[in-house]
């Protein structure tokens, strides 16, 4: 099971590898201040050189980079070449606002698929598996860059984007496809249908999911693992950093690899912009070591987690991110109580006879915020007595009061009735503005 995709950087010395991102952090540091005049006017204005970077730790000395500046720049104004030497081109979804472009030399594309075919060799895949890419190929990076990644493997890939879910099982079936590629809600919603309409997981051939691009818990990788009978990994990555393939699971599934030799991470304290000491979690900050097209400077992801430099089992000396659960920007503020959506799917899914089927609810009651949980139970669970159900309701109510101290009101609803698939049903609808 375990092999690693390339040995020579993802098992190098940390020694080397300080060396090898020092040296590549100023070549990225020179050709951005020439090329890139949006931070070139920046650290003018502070007085600063690229030779002023003495050390990886002096990177502290530049700026941030946030969303905000790639919306500004938008759609070229952040890119360090002219487009006859980009060849590719995508963007986030934003509906409202500005996407955030992002542009791809050769040289990137190459870079790009390096990485994901690590992600792909570290989650389990092969070159003799079958891969049925079921994320949107689109303008968004998922899919191109996991479908780039498993080809430099030799994996046989299926682009069969998203949608028509009753085909996907059928090319499942019939193509014998052994790695899935999607994300961890719409593999579930997978699931569901293929109970509905005759497929037994059982019969497939799956081996290894691949999953990403959404916060997931480890309890939700338990029941697809159960219900599918694959190994499921976690994939990392933001479209401005490069999209998927920044870090990676491997067997050990303790932590996400960061490609560090393409990646510099620090981890900030989201509201100073301080460093947080190795194991407490912040805000994950990446600066490119490689990348032309669009190189970012201590991007800030809005991601928060915490970065061990311990040893990893596997023998990649690359340092580990925890499972990303939650955004600077997801948190909800109830009555004072900060708290993150993820965090109280956690605890929901700790609950027994909770199906991973809910949605929170806030709303105002007078001018006091309320938040109501509304949790599917299982078929068997609603033909229990009435004193019963009020007894798991308050307990799950409890729960949430003790680990998070919020005050919950948790209405149990019938199977089915949460609408599926997270793009068209948010997990959390805030009534409170209107
Ligand atoms: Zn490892």
């Amino acid at each position: 099971m375990n092999e690693i995709w390339n040995p020579e950087y993802e098992s190098m010395s940390r020694d080397e590898l300080r060396e090898l991102q020092f040296k590549r952090l100023q070549m990225t540091l020179r050709w951005v201040y020439e090329n890139v005049p949006f931070h070139h006017e920046r650290w003018s204005a502070m007085k600063l050189k690229p030779a002023d970077i003495r050390s990886l730790e002096d990177v502290r000395k530049l700026p941030f980079t946030v969303k905000a500046d790639f919306k500004a720049a938008y759609p070229y104004g952040l890119f360090a070449l002219p487009l006859d030497k980009v060849i590719r081109i995508h963007a986030s979804s934003g509906t409202m606002s500005n996407p955030t472009v992002v542009g791809y030399s050769r040289g990137d594309l190459s870079t790009w698929s390096e990485l994901c075919a690590r992600v792909a060799v570290a989650g389990g895949a092969r070159f003799h598996d079958v891969a049925q890419i079921a994320f949107e190929y689109g303008l968004t990076t998922g899919a191109f860059g996991m479908h780039a990644g498993l080809e430099r493997v030799g994996v046989t890939v299926i682009p069969a984007s998203t949608g028509n879910t009753v085909r996907q099982l059928q090319i499942m079936r019939d193509f014998k496809t052994t790695v899935l590629v999607g994300t961890p809600s719409y593999v579930m919603h997978l699931t569901d249908v293929a109970l509905e309409s005759g497929y037994d997981f059982k019969d497939l051939q799956l081996r290894v999911g691949l999953l990403g691009s959404e916060p997931w818990t480890n309890q939700v990788r338990a029941e697809l693992e159960r219900r599918t009978g694959m190994s499921a990994s976690d994939i990392y990555g933001l479209s401005e950093v490069i999209g998927p393939g920044v870090s990676y699971e491997c067997w050990n599934k303790d932590g996400l690899h960061i490609s560090e030799d393409h990646f510099l991470v620090e981890v900030v304290d989201p509201q100073t912009g301080e460093p947080v000491p190795e194991g407490k979690e912040g805000e994950l900050v990446f600066t490119s070591l490689t990348k032309e097209a669009v190189p970012v400077i201590r991007y800030r992801s809005g991601d928060l987690a915490s970065v061990s430099y311990r040893a990893c089992a596997c023998g990649r000396i690359f340092a580990r991110h925890s499972k990303v659960y939650a955004r600077t920007d997801d948190m909800i503020v109830i009555r004072g109580v900060n708290v993150y959506p993820a965090s109280i799917e956690a605890v929901l899914l700790d609950i027994e006879k909770v199906e991973p089927h809910y949605q929170i609810i806030l709303y105002r009651e007078g001018s006091l915020d309320q938040i109501e949980i509304q949790i599917e139970v299982t078929p068997s669970f609603f033909t229990d007595a009435v004193r019963k159900l009020q007894a798991f309701q308050h307990h799950v109510e409890e729960r949430l009061r003790q680990e998070l101290g919020i005050r919950p009101r948790v209405r149990l609803v019938e199977p089915k009735s949460i609408p599926r698939h997270a793009e068209n049903s948010p997990r959390l609808i805030d009534n409170r503005g209107v």
